[in-house]
């Protein structure tokens, strides 16, 4: 996106490639402003399709449907990192998108990513990038244990497999087809973090604070926001490694960057997401401007103000596992939502998804309170009502 892009006021109509949770609670935000929203999504039940004035039903490559938004739009986001880069690149020849080609392209490819952190001087977790069976036979043997990942197409530990010796990981990377992949060493964690940055046309850039995350099977599960979160010196070098890598990309849009810190106390950066988080849904109830009032305000050239925590908080994440009983995947059982929200400070947000599956992001539950204390009291308990 070029600086010299004007300002898109409230009545424009802002583009979204994507149509799950996260499109939609772009959507949410940027029709709270007064924009219209049109989101391309292949499928017609789409969550933020669902919620859009507009609605392409048509793949992501589908040249009719990407010139139908670049009609209808006066610019473009996208919702998950997968959109294949080069539609966002065709959608830019029309209109401004934000985040552009060359960055999504960059966050899709694992081994790119790594490469820009390093430029970047922003440590990763000891790797090695297996292309080919000559990678393969030269891995050293200090990176074992360690996770063979896929370089594209992962999400929610999907594409990883855990290996232990030099047979495990030629039978893993066998597996994958031998398509491109990279080995890191198993690191021992102490917790892990992430940082959402917002860049705006013109370089100007905020940040919300770090975030606290615990991933339950590869998946996150809780995320907990309050000064006391982390000590002050990883929080403070984890914001200005977020800061340099959006600076390394001239990103202009919303990016989370997570990161590991071991048990030396020492961090490494994991990855990165071109796009709004799960980890930064915390802030639609618990900061002044949320992760998507942001992303609205990066694409529409908006000012960028520093959002402002007013509140600690909690994030359950709700999984598909809450709508079935134990061992049980057939019948689907609502869940107690009365009980959940008679607790003090519970703010739900469902995605409109017809259909639990195990593990599928369904909702969230932000908590709020006056101290971290009773924030947690409250999310343990809700935590059991749900099971
Ligand atoms: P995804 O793209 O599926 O989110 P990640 O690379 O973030 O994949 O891995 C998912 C989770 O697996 C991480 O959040 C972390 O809990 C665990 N994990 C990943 N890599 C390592 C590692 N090198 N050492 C220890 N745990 C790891
Ligand atoms: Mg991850």
């Amino acid at each position: 996106m070029s600086a010299a892009t004007p300002h898109l006021l409230p009545g424009a109509t802002l583009g979204v490639l994507g149509g799950g949770q996260l499109g939609r609670m772009f959507a949410h935000a940027a029709q709270r402003m007064g924009y219209f929203t049109a989101v391309l999504d292949p499928d017609a039940d789409s969550p933020a399709g669902r919620v859009s004035h507009h609605h392409i039903h048509t793949d992501y490559t589908d040249i009719d449907g990407l010139a139908r938004l670049a009609g209808l739009a006066d610019a473009i986001t996208t919702e998950f990192e997968n959109v294949p880069a080069p539609s966002l690149e065709h959608l830019a020849v029309a209109r401004p998108v934000a985040p552009g080609a060359a960055s999504v392209a960059i966050a899709q490819d694992r081994i790119r990513e790594k490469a820009h952190f390093i430029r970047c001087g922003v440590a990763c977790a000891p790797h090695a990038v297996i292309e080919t069976a000559a990678h393969l036979a030269a891995v050293a043997d200090d990176l074992l244990p360690g996770i063979l990942k896929t370089a594209r197409l992962g999400y929610d530990g999907k594409g990883q497999q855990r290996v232990a010796t030099r047979e495990a990981l030629a039978a893993a990377w066998d597996a994958t087809g031998g398509v491109p992949c990279v080995l890191e060493k198993l690191l021992p964690l102490d917790f892990e973090c992430s940082v959402i940055v917002a860049r705006g046309q013109d370089g100007q850039m905020v940040h919300l604070p770090a975030q606290r995350n615990l991933h339950r099977d590869g998946i996150l599960a809780v995320t907990e926001v309050h000064p006391d979160n982390m000590p002050a010196r990883q929080a403070e070098l984890a914001v200005q490694s977020t800061r340099s890598i959006a600076e390394g990309l001239r990103y202009v849009g919303v990016l989370c960057v997570e990161y590991f810190v071991l048990a030396d106390g020492s961090m490494v950066v994991n990855e990165m997401a071109p796009r709004p988080h799960n980890s930064g849904h915390w802030s639609m109830d618990a900061c002044d401007v949320s992760q998507f009032e942001l992303q609205v305000r990066t694409l529409a050239g908006l000012p960028l103000t520093a959002p402002r925590q007013h509140s600690p908080a909690v994030m359950l994440n709700l999984l598909g596992d809450l709508w079935f009983g134990a061992g049980d995947d057939t019948t689907a059982v609502e869940p107690p939502w009365a009980d959940v929200l008679a607790l003090p400070g519970t703010h739900l947000h469902l995605y409109g998804k017809t259909t639990a599956r195990r593990g599928r992001k369904m909702g969230h539950l932000n908590i709020t309170g006056t101290d971290i204390d009773a924030v947690r009291a409250t999310a343990d308990f809700a935590a059991a009502v749900l099971g």
